[in-house]
């Protein structure tokens, strides 16, 4: 079958959260942008993909899509996936290899992904070729640092409650003291058979990792997310080197090299590829395989792209959670996932599935 790629257009919304402001220890966050991407073929299949950012600034990446990519895109074969995405990546060449310019190519590569499976006439996890059919969830719903402990204990408890028996809380208050408390009120109230998880959100420095997160390790923390900045692997595998509670890292790292770097030097216990960071899906799988390679667990992150990593979830053995988080901006999808008794049902309709209902993006559209 040939196909060729007749245009190729972008949406940026800004969207409101239904729930109150939350914060984690850099930002406060009361809106979520998001970038929608069409890609019209002749054959009459419409792939959708998307990228997303809870600090402002997508537009960056949106303006690398209209000018950068659409001319490599228009009158190519959307099967020829790898090719385009190599072609993509060397207009950013003296403008940025990470960051915007790769959210702009993740969010076409999707789309190029969901061409593909829609042609296929398979969901995403299904044309990948299945590890599992069901998935298991973590929440992140719960536990922002702006909540009082009060209001930690009482969310955790309500997602334990549900059907979660796994929640992660955030850290980085200005007194460690404080985050320390925080989790051992968490542990006392939803006791030992509850996996808890922590999140830094990357505001430590290597002496303060060291002692407090050593003791963490008091209240039985399944992992310590993003202790210091994703830069610094050399800090988090001395780090790891000197506390028995696992580091995760990988939702503010951008490419396979980097996460070869942490795997290799033993900076990282818990991989949190998320495919909207780097090149897309198909960078995501060859993460996946190389932490499979060292018998390390792969742990989707995911903000608002549940779906896609739900998928690419179930189609990878040693993907063990996926996260669950801003749970409100469900009803932004078309046909979103959700969790029911701690586990995400998966998608049955063909594609990749990240397209945004046609009434929000007219709602909250911004450019
Ligand atoms: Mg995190």
């Amino acid at each position: 079958m040939s196909l060729k790629i007749t245009g190729v257009t972008t949406t940026l919304l800004r969207v409101p959260l239904a729930q109150r402001t939350i914060t984690d220890s850099q930002s406060r966050v009361d809106a979520v942008e998001f970038m929608q991407v069409r890609v019209e073929t002749d054959g009459g299949v419409t792939g959708f993909g998307m990228n997303w950012s809870y600090t402002p600034g997508l537009r960056a990446a949106q303006v690398m899509v209209d000018e950068n990519y659409v001319p490599v895109l228009v009158g190519q074969d959307p099967f020829m996936r790898k090719e385009l995405v190599r072609r993509m990546f060397f207009t950013n060449h003296f403008v940025g290899r990470v960051g915007a310019a790769r959210v702009g190519i993740a969010a076409v590569e999707f789309a190029l992904w969901d061409v593909a499976s829609k042609i296929a006439n398979l969901p995403l996890w299904r044309y990948l070729g299945p590890a599992r059919d069901r998935v298991k969830a973590y929440s992140t719903d719960g536990g922002w640092l702006s909540w009082s402990v009060d209001e930690l204990v009482r969310d955790a408890t309500r997602l334990v409650e549900r059907g979660f028996d796994a929640v992660k809380i955030k850290l980085g208050r200005l007194d460690p003291r404080e985050d320390y408390e925080r989790i051992g009120a968490v542990r006392k109230a939803l006791g030992p058979a509850i996996r808890i998880m922590t999140d830094v959100n990357c505001a430590w420095n290597l002496a303060t990792a060291r002692y407090w997160g050593a003791k963490l390790a008091d209240h039985d923390v399944f992992w310590l997310e993003e202790p210091m900045p994703p830069e610094d692997v050399k800090s988090h595998a001395e780090l790891q080197r000197s506390i028995p509670v696992p580091i995760a890292v990988g939702e503010t790292i951008y490419t396979k090299f980097a996460f070869r770097d942490y795997i290799e030097s033993g900076a990282v216990r818990y991989v949190q590829a998320d495919a909207t960071k780097l090149l897309g899906i198909d960078e995501w799988l060859e993460v996946a395989a190389l932490a499979s390679a060292f018998n390390l667990p792969i742990v989707p992150h995911t903000n608002v792209q549940q779906k896609l990593h739900v998928q690419l979830a179930a189609a990878t053995p040693g993907a063990i959670l996926v996260e669950s988080c801003y749970e409100s901006l469900n009803e932004i999808w078309v046909e979103p996932v959700t969790v029911r008794d701690g586990y995400y049902t998966l998608p049955e309709e063909p594609g990749v599935g990240l397209r945004l209902r046609d009434d929000v993006v007219q709602k909250h559209r911004v450019g």
